[in-house]
């Protein structure tokens, strides 16, 4: 994709995998993992802590406002800001519980599907459009724009999706030159995504292995 190796970030996507191996992929150098359920994180993040190992958590899953006061106590970043109500009780809780901020990344949905999450690319509802959550999370004490994240539409092609999102992110840096980080790119489609933009792969079965439950 003609890119720098240093321009793409692997992040290992360890959920329903056990501290051991988040331990594992820490002593072979992977410190960037990522986890999308709260309870799952916040135990594995704690006995990840007590071995002694120094890793970033990034939290990627849909997040309800009572889970905020857990995740910001783990995680170092969040993929999956979506709504000025979440942006608003991360940035209370972040306050109030950490010493750094939080890395916030909005998460846009490039076909507008109410049930995976994500902002709305020109959207009308003020508490979901993806200009006013980027104002929103910008200005949000305790929480630290990086950029946009999003996960491809179960039928478009990667490339279509990719290609979208790559523009979008465009935009975003445009207004917000800090906002640079584009999280996209998974197992299926990671090359598409880095052919395309991609600064953070979340990368779980390609590296872990095919997960039981469906997830
Ligand atoms: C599970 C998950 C991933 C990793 O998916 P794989 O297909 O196992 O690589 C990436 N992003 C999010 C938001 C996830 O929930």
């Amino acid at each position: 994709a003609n890119r720098r190796f240093d321009e793409v970030s692997l992040i290992a996507v360890t959920k329903t995998y056990p501290a051991d191996d988040v331990l594992r992929l820490a002593g072979l150098g992977v410190r960037d993992l990522g986890e999308n359920r709260d309870q799952e994180a916040s135990a594995k993040a704690a006995a990840v802590a007590a071995a002694g190992a120094g890793v970033t958590w990034h939290f990627l899953g849909r997040l309800q406002r009572n889970k905020c006061r857990s995740v910001v106590r783990y995680a170092d970043l969040v993929h999956s800001v979506d709504r000025i109500v979440l942006a608003s009780a991360l940035s209370d809780m972040a306050v109030r519980h950490r010493t750094s901020a939080l890395g916030a990344l909005v998460q846009v949905s490039l076909d507008g599907d109410p049930g995976r999450g994500g902002t709305v690319v020109g959207g009308t509802d003020p508490d979901t459009a993806l200009a006013s959550v980027l104002a929103a999370v910008d200005a949000a004490p305790g929480l630290a724009l990086r950029g946009i994240m999003a996960v491809a539409p179960r039928d478009w092609s990667p490339d279509e999706a990719f290609e979208q999102l790559q523009s979008v992110a465009g935009f975003v840096r445009a207004e917000y030159p800090h906002a640079s980080w584009l999280s996209a790119g998974m197992s299926g489609d990671l090359e598409s995504a880095v052919a395309h933009g991609s600064t953070h792969v979340r990368v779980g079965s390609a590296v872990l292995g095919k997960r039981s439950a469906l997830r």
